[in-house]
């Protein structure tokens, strides 16, 4: 039996590819010296892996940027804007980031998620009369570089179909499948003398509920495939292949990777379908979360398949390693305990190294004495709290709906609130500048005091609400100064919830997120936002509005426990934020919203499972809120607009209130709106927060006009379609001038 890996971190242990891009984009370090750092990182990662026991070590999973952008690069997907004479390294980051309009203008390919995980990639952009190359070479230079090294690898490659899926206009795509895979035999001839003698080809869309035409282009490309004298391995994750096992093992291929946690489903049933010459890999250890794996009940299903396959028998993390930090022991700081319980990607090799171990010896005692911690953690106080439960499962019915319908809560506000037709309003953040980022972190590392950092955010809140008070909006906010992230700041706040020091896991290119841990029942300790939000409101008559992250956002952007479902975790953590809101009102806040840019991306991946999410997630949003006052106006906003088919679910929310993104479509996704009416407010976005561009009163009286064919006017709000962290103050200043004259003219218009 062997233990192989999927992938690798990309980002090395301290982030030195970060550093290392960013640098080499501000002209700080030449080209030569980014090669040099990423050499390194390779030579690190597979060093380590190989340390830690790994047999077969993944090689071409590292990339600059993404892997499906630098599989376009392999294939000579190149969108015409950016033919240029640039070097493939560059020609890369091009269309990962764009050009600016000062030169060239071209915009930067799409981004998009991963399946259901936090990383982004590149969407392709195919032709309509595409053609394909191939070129091999960045994969043979990393080949090379781990043979000089004298390793046993297995180069990785996204698979044709995947591709195809994941490219833009997805359904369109399979018509290209022909040329494309004479691209990837190609790919295979020009690695061919490099003696490896396995691939890994990765199809992840298996684990998808794809339709007929998907799953006849599997089947004609892997019979039209000739990787030559190389192996394949078709490998799958984030979820169970079931459905599509006949059709896999009608395959010509070697073997078959599934993963065996993102979904439960029969193992043995599902691999006595498959011809019994191929290799069997099976993920056994989580790839995509920070946690201990229980190794003792692993081998108790896994010893009798060993038994059954021995030699063809493969072991391998579910998914590849690069959705996990890196190495648990950079941490010095955690709590010990919660410490115990945690594995990063280089643990997780060596926990398939004691695996092996156990399987080839048939002796678990090192097994049972890894698993202790694990043991540990369900019994361990630190993940309970009593009081948490019982106000969990005390919950019933009325407590997920507010006292009376949107209709008559939509009097008693404006009775309160007194608001213009077409009222206006931003997001939540204002610029963070450079000296606002130095003072949290001046804050943090102990240089300046409570009291001085205090004042110094109710300093920014004022500047904030004079600047929001002389552009003339309606509803104010006090602009998320002391916010580093949204999630960040209540994860900080509340029980059950730790933060590591070096956990930094990709979200796309140079862009890192460390997921804060849920490790126990989440608790609220003391008010978490009032102290801004009171400050905020005494210095105006308008009305400002709280800003709070909601459950699901919380929950789908940090690592969560496991032994307890993620809907009670969600209620959990839902509960926290209704006293908040509760504490809100209180202080005389009576508009509140809470983000949710989360709900959609965090759906199942396979459809038939939606309903089972959207029932529970948005039951949770309804909870954060139930207990609010009538007169309390409730907003969400969500960066998004393709609601087609979430809208039901979207509507359940109740929210006085939505906001969301329209103004990069001119409004054409509310097109969703023309057959099911969303029954409550929506603020759908003006302009486009992501770029610098100062939009004119015209253009936005233009895409309020266009909204109205789909709302009534007595529904809409006026507002930028997204937090204004990003953006400069100058042209935030100019934008929501000319947004509220804007709406002031249509006003005066109707
Ligand atoms: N209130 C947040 C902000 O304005 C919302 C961020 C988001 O939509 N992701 O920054
Ligand atoms: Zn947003």
């Amino acid at each position: 039996m062997r233990i192989h890996n999927l992938g690798f971190p990309r980002i090395g242990k301290q982030r030195e590819l970060k550093f290392a891009l960013e640098a080499y984009w501000q002209n700080n370090i030449s080209q030569q010296e980014l090669l040099k750092v990423s050499h390194d990182i390779r030579k690190e990662n597979w060093l380590l892996q190989a340390e830690a026991g790994v047999d077969l070590l993944p090689v071409g999973d590292f990339v600059h940027y993404d892997h499906v952008l630098t599989t376009s690069l392999m294939l000579g997907v190149i969108p015409e804007r950016f033919s240029h004479t640039l070097d493939a390294l560059d020609l890369e980051f091009q269309i990962a980031r764009g050009k600016s309009a000062t030169s060239c203008g071209c915009a930067a390919s799409d981004m998009t998620k991963w399946f259901d995980t936090n990383y982004h990639y590149l969407v392709p952009e195919l032709a309509e009369n595409q053609t394909f190359t191939a070129d091999a070479s960045r994969l043979q230079a990393q080949i090379n570089q781990a043979k000089t090294n004298g390793y046993n690898i297995k180069p990785v490659i996204l698979g044709p179909v995947t591709y195809l899926y994941l490219a833009q206009n997805s359904e369109a795509n399979i018509k290209h499948l022909p040329k494309l895979l004479e691209a990837y035999n190609d790919i295979f001839l020009q690695i061919a003398h490099t003696g490896v003698e396995w691939v890994q080809i990765d199809e992840p869309i298996l684990s998808l509920e794809i339709g007929q035409e998907w799953q006849q282009a599997i089947k004609t490309a892997y019979q039209k495939l000739q990787p030559g004298d190389i192996k394949c391995l078709l490998t799958t994750y984030f979820g169970s292949v079931e459905p599509h096992i006949d059709l896999i093992a009608s395959l010509p291929v070697h073997g078959l990777h599934v993963d065996t946690v993102a979904e439960p489903f029969n193992v043995q049933e599902l691999v006595a379908k498959l011809p019994n010459d191929w290799v069997i890999s099976l993920g056994v250890v989580d790839g995509r979360n920070i946690w201990k794996s229980h190794l003792s009940k692993v081998y108790q299903w896994l010893n009798p398949l060993y038994q059954q396959f021995q030699e063809r028998l493969w072991i391998a993390p579910s998914c590849s390693l690069l959705h996990s930090p890196v190495d648990l022991e950079s941490e010095q700081s955690l709590n010990t305990e919660i410490q115990q319980w945690l594995a990063f990607a280089k643990q997780k090799c060596q926990e398939l190294a004691l695996l092996k171990t156990a399987l080839l010896t048939q002796n678990t005692a090192a097994l049972d004495d890894y698993s202790k911690p694990v043991n540990e953690k369900l019994a361990s106080i630190l993940c309970r709290n009593a009081w948490v439960e019982r106000r969990v499962d005390g919950l019933a019915f009325d407590d997920y709906t507010r006292n009376a319908n949107f209709e008559d809560r939509k009097k008693i506000q404006q009775k309160h609130l007194d608001l213009p037709l077409y009222p206006t309003t931003t997001i939540g953040s204002f610029p963070q500048t450079k000296g606002l980022r130095k003072l949290r972190s001046d804050w943090r590392k102990g240089t300046i005091d409570d009291v001085h950092y205090q004042e110094s955010i109710f300093e920014e809140i004022k500047q904030a609400v004079q600047i929001q008070e002389d552009i003339g909006l309606d509803v104010l906010v006090h602009g998320e100064a002391e916010r580093n992230d949204m999630v960040e700041y209540f994860g900080e706040q509340l029980e059950g919830v730790t933060f590591t020091r070096f956990g930094w896991v990709q979200s796309y290119g140079s862009r890192c997120v460390k997921p804060p841990i849920i490790y126990g029942d989440v608790a609220r300790k003391q008010p978490m936002t009032t102290t801004w939000l009171t400050y905020a409101q005494s210095l105006t008559q308008k009305p400002v509005k709280a800003m709070l992250t909601g459950p699901i956002t919380i929950l789908s952007w940090s690592f969560v426990r496991e032994d307890k479902p993620r809907a009670t975790v969600a209620k959990q953590i839902a509960l926290a934020i209704a006293d908040e809101v509760t504490d809100l009102e209180n202080a005389g806040l009576n508009i509140i919203q809470i983000d949710e840019p989360a709900i959609r991306e965090a759906m199942p991946l396979k459809k038939s499972q939606w309903q089972q999410y959207f029932n529970w997630a948005t039951k949770c949003f309804r909870l954060t809120v139930a207990n609010a006052k009538n007169s309390t106006q409730i907003h969400t906003h969500m960066c998004y607009s393709e609601f087609n088919e979430i809208l039901p679910a979207i509507s359940s929310l109740d929210a006085d209130v939505i906001t969301i993104e329209t103004s990069r479509s001119n409004m054409a996704l509310l097109g969703a709106f023309e057959q099911q009416r969303y029954p409550n407010d929506i603020g759908p976005g003006v302009y486009d927060i992501h770029s610098p561009n100062v939009p004119t009163v015209d253009w936005i009286k233009t895409l309020i006009n266009k909204a109205e064919h789909y709302i009534e006017k007595e529904n809409i709000w006026v507002n930028p379609d997204c937090g204004l962290k990003t953006r400069q103050w100058q042209e935030t200043k100019l934008a929501l001038k000319n947004m509220v004259t804007a709406a002031q003219e249509l006003r005066q218009e109707s």
